[in-house]
């Protein structure tokens, strides 16, 4: 069998690699089917850290059809039991935070004090919160006729298959996964291709604890790895996180099967800077929400912001100085504030945009921080975070999604007009409004089309809150206790005659 070490390690190479090669099936570490692997690059060096499996349908399969065998027990444990065995991952996941931080930073190059090891804290909080909603999986007594007793009653979906990104993959598969598995369910993990190493060992600690087939993961491509799993006729119900363009081709397939699907897709997120704000507060919301420090690679990061004229001037001024003085580096190394892009392909997307704001006439890129000096990191895929003013509504930049550290900061006279710019979007996934203003922020809250708007905060992902976007950002909710039973389980209609 497959070794990797049990108790929680520092050293993320070794790990990496002892994390080799191998998808989690029916409770054990096994190599794909074909024997097929593909590389794990460290994006800050540009070096090989380690190989993954490189499943396909053979593979997709022998995981789906251990996790129909093992779901059949599982809905059988009581809720509540299923919840205790799922809060008791919280506490292991916990234990290994250090590590999972340090791992993903590895293959991520997301910053391991102010991104890598915050979600592993979170991911652990996932779990702890859905762990305590066993008994949450209840139905109605509904008043009917005199001799009828008519009862609902939750009932889990079958297989979850759960589609995911490399943004965020641990807390994004833990939003899948916990509250899937208390409502009786068994899942199948498709990783993302460029960061399959965190998920995996996530998986392994779980599948100490849960029965072993309840949870699967196989890595692989897209369309040889991810298709055959939504297409699988055991596969009940589809959760993906990832671009719109895929998003509409799952939902197309799993249209062909009738079954239901869950869709988290892309944003464009507004932010809304009145000049009467707390202007340094604003300032500091500005730069969690585009997160400059995972290189922008957020699908809530704020990336068009409309700043009052009269403080439009100095919010760029600020907004530039703040950025400068965080430090591009080493991901792994507890000083950085800004690690690297994911990939190649990502940096050269990214780096397109880039170009073309700054060759359109009238803009302005303010080209913030500054590259990392050490010679190791000479192939690292580091972009310097860049605030572009002077740009209009119909450029790319204001437009599509970017995905990387780049924000258009616009200013504005009037609070109708601000809407309109805001709304005029393919994409709801979030906003957010600085004003002291109450009144004002209500109101544009009722009338921002977004999943979530938030008045003077930007906060991330809370497992208890109802998360998800409108237009194309997506369909249907996760987080919350009404994404676990809307999402994961389906209520049926019990009605015994007594006569
Ligand atoms: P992507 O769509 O390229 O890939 C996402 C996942 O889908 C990967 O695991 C990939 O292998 C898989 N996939 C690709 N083709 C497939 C197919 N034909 N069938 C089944 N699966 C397939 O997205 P990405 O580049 O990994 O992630 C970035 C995107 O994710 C951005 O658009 C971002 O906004 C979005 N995102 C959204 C949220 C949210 O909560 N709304 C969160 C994070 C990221």
């Amino acid at each position: 069998p497959h070794k990797t070490p049990e108790a929680p390690t520092t050293d993320p190479f070794a790990l990496a690699r002892a994390l080799s090669g191998v998808h989690l099936i029916e409770g054990r570490l096994v190599p794909a089917r074909s024997g097929k692997t593909f590389p794990v690059v460290n994006p800050a060096t540009g070096e090989q850290v380690a190989e993954a499996a490189e499943g396909d349908a053979a593979d997709v399969d022998a995981a789906v059809q251990s996790a129909a065998r093992a779901q059949k027990a599982w809905a059988k444990v009581p809720a509540r039991k299923r919840g205790a065995l799922v809060h008791a991952c919280a506490a292991a996941i916990r234990a290994h935070v250090d590590e999972l931080g340090l791992l993903i930073a590895l293959e991520t190059g997301k910053a391991l004090r102010t991104e890598s090891r915050v979600e592993a804290g979170v991911v652990a909080d996932v779990f702890e919160f859905f762990g305590g909603l066993g008994g949450e999986l209840k139905g109605e007594s509904v008043p009917f006729a005199p001799n009828v007793l008519s009862v609902t009653v939750r009932e889990p979906l079958g297989v979850v298959g759960a589609i995911i990104p490399w943004n965020v993959p641990m807390l994004l598969m833990a939003l899948k996964v916990a509250p899937a598995l208390v409502a009786g369910n068994a899942v199948v993990v498709k990783s993302a291709e460029e960061a399959p190493l965190a998920v995996l060992r996530i998986c392994e600690i779980l599948n100490r604890i849960l029965p072993p087939g309840v949870f699967n993961m196989v890595s692989g491509q897209g369309p040889e790895c991810g298709a055959p799993l939504v297409a699988h006729p055991l596969v009940k119900k589809v959760t993906f996180t990832g671009s719109v363009e895929t998003g509409k081709i799952v939902y197309r397939a799993a249209a062909e099967k009738l079954i239901p699907v869950t869709l988290e897709l892309g944003g464009k997120s507004p932010m809304i800077v009145f000049a009467d704000c707390d202007f340094a507060k604003t300032v500091s919301g500005a730069l969690t929400s585009m997160r400059f420090t995972r290189q922008g690679q957020s699908c809530t990061a704020a990336s068009r912001i409309y700043v009052e004229r009269p403080i439009f001037e100095r919010f760029v001024a600020e907004m530039k100085q703040a950025v400068d003085a965080m430090v591009m580096g080493d991901p792994l190394d507890e000083k950085t504030d800004i690690g690297t892009i994911i990939s190649q392909g990502q940096f050269e997307k990214v780096q397109a945009f880039i170009d073309e704001g700054t060759a359109t006439p009238g803009a302005t890129a303010h080209v913030c921080s500054a590259m990392p000096s050490d010679p190791a990191l000479k192939k690292g895929l580091f972009i310097r975070p860049v605030i572009f003013t002077g740009l209009d509504a119909s450029s790319r930049l204001v437009r599509e999604e970017i995905f990387g550290p780049v924000t258009v900061i616009q200013p504005f006279d009037d609070a109708e007009a601000v809407l309109a710019e805001a709304n005029d979007s393919d994409y709801g996934l979030a906003a957010s409004l600085w004003t002291n203003n109450l009144k004002v922020g209500l109101d544009l809250a009722h009338r921002l089309e977004a999943g979530l708007v938030q008045i003077n905060q930007n906060l991330v992902v809370q497992a208890n809150l109802s998360y998800g976007g409108v237009k194309s950002s997506g369909l249907g909710k996760e987080a919350s206790l009404e994404a676990m039973l809307e999402h994961f389980t389906h209520k049926k209609t019990i009605m015994v005659n007594m006569d």
